[in-house]
């Protein structure tokens, strides 16, 4: 069963230990690290010139500019393309690089912090927690493509990644592709083409060759399009929507040859059924840490709540007292527990929601907004009757909350498995065989019992979803990089 003992191992290799923000020494290091930070503009990275236009880039904490991108043209993908090879180096050499690349990206933590807080509004934790998970991606992908079987790279990869953890998505697709042999043509969310160009960067001083791995900063309709749509690509690696991705695979199967993988990572409706028996407190911060954490900027955040309807109200008073709590501010300011959305398209359209569910007479709970000129939004508790009621994934801090009856819990199971997602799920109880069945039933890749739902690990967790979530394999996990290859098997003369 899924939570046989024999389920829990120890690890062959440690995770990266980031930093302790509760530490003064470690909290003053990081402070002067940022502050001196210089973290420049963003651009491709080519074989050849790059041209384009220059876009600004604005802080989302302020609405500051604090940089400029320049998004490659039709012309910078094309030549791109042509120059772009295989990494051909051995493995050894190739994970030799990754892991010094990885060394290196740890020891830039100044300029990394600062970046990811003033592009993409990252709140220090966060912040901390990517950086780690960066690191993690990189040195348990060189470990892996040195253990790999016979095989060869499936040559040249496109990795388009999302602006949510634009570095460690970012890096650990890049990452994989890079270990396993493949050249990579690496196409960043526009909003974070910063850290993601200095990201580049390192690969290149490490040792990573540019004609293996080339950027292209820019947009989707450019960018994406002309990647996902060339011939010579032999598989795609993308996390973002599901419409997005419905749309690469369309691409794929009309251009490319029909065996090139698509490895997507997409939406969710995430769910978390909590029963009487489970203890509110511990209930109560994993239900705020998993919707509200990262502003729900997550695809694996929580999304709705179900609670049984016994303890609905007792458990609901202290979940909006705990949101009640929450810190609303820039993302540098260390009280903070929710920094800004991306951008005022993400914000417009989140408060858009919002305003529409009150209008429909929903109950909605939600925390007064600071004066500012960032793009915050509060977080939000909105009353709904059950999943169903939920037409898209509101990418922003929103929790919805539903009730049930002790005997509907199968129902509410089929209701969340209805809905075609399957990316985490979450599961508050104390009854030993509840856990069993309930894990049986769920389809999700990722379940969480008695625990938050965000922040898988490196190894521990391999994360990804199923159905309108994902292709799998999951990232950080021994499936990854088999998909990245193909095995040989050479048999000599006998
Ligand atoms: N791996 C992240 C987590 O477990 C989510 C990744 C995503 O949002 O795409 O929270």
């Amino acid at each position: 069963g899924l939570l046989a003992p024999n389920a829990l191992f120890t690890p062959k290799r440690l995770n990266s230990r980031g930093f302790d923000l509760t530490d003064h020494d470690s909290l003053t290091k990081i402070n002067e690290a940022r502050n001196a930070a210089q973290f420049g503009n963003a651009y491709p990275i080519t074989v050849g010139p790059a041209t384009g236009k220059a876009v600004d880039v604005k802080d989302p904490n302020t609405g500051q500019v604090i940089g400029t991108i320049l998004e490659a043209d039709a012309a910078t993908c094309a030549a791109a393309l042509d120059a772009a090879k295989p990494w051909d180096a051995p493995v050894a050499e190739r994970a030799r690089i990754l892991r010094q690349a990885a060394d290196d990206l740890e020891e830039n933590y100044g300029m990394i912090f600062a970046v990811l807080s003033r592009e993409a509004g990252k709140i220090q934790p966060d912040a901390v927690g990517e950086l780690r998970e960066a690191v993690d991606f990189m040195r348990y992908y060189a470990d892996q493509a040195e253990a790999l079987p016979p095989s060869q790279p499936l040559g040249l990869m496109v990795a388009i990644s999302p602006w949510n953890f634009p570095l460690a998505i970012f890096a650990g697709q890049i990452c994989a592709a890079l270990a396993a042999g493949n050249g990579v043509l690496a196409k960043p969310a526009e909003q974070t083409s910063i850290v993601a160009t200095r990201t580049v960067e390192l690969l290149h001083a490490a040792g990573v060759p540019v004609s293996a791995l080339q950027l292209l900063t820019g947009t989707g309709n450019t960018v994406g399009a002309a990647l996902t749509r060339d011939p010579r690509i032999n598989g795609v690696v993308f996390t973002g929507s599901t419409q997005t991705a419905q749309r690469i695979r369309r691409s794929m199967a009309d251009f490319m040859q029909p065996n090139a993988p698509l490895i997507a990572e997409t939406g969710g409706l995430n769910a978390m059924i909590v029963d009487s028996t489970a203890l509110p407190q511990q209930a109560t911060r994993d239900i705020v840490a998993s919707a509200f954490q990262s502003a729900g900027q997550r695809c694996s955040a929580l999304r709705c709540l179900y609670v049984q309807e016994d303890i609905a109200p007792m458990l609901t008073a202290m979940i909006t007292g705990a949101m009640d709590e929450l810190t609303i501010g820039n993302s540098w300011n260390l009280a903070t527990d929710v920094g800004p959305v991306i951008d005022t398209t993400a914000q417009k359209a989140i408060a858009d929601y919002i305003a529409q569910a009150r209008a429909e007479g929903r109950e909605v709970h939600s925390l007064a907004l600071p004066e500012s000129g960032g793009t915050f939004i509060a977080p939000t508790l909105i009353s709904v009757d059950s999943i169903q009621d939920m037409d898209r994934e509101v990418f922003g801090p929103v929790l919805h909350i539903a009730t049930y009856k002790a005997h509907q819990i199968d129902q509410v199971i089929d209701d969340i498995n209805a809905m075609g997602y399957g990316l985490t799920f979450g599961l508050h109880t104390r009854i030993d065989g509840r856990v069993q069945t309930v894990c049986e039933r769920i389809k999700a890749g990722n379940v969480y019992v008695n625990r938050n739902q965000i922040g898988a690990i490196v190894e521990s967790q391999p994360f990804g979803g199923e159905g309108l979530s994902g292709t799998g394999p999951k990232a950080g996990g021994p499936l990854y990089l088999t998909r990245m290859v193909t095995g040989v098997a050479v048999t000599p003369s006998p």
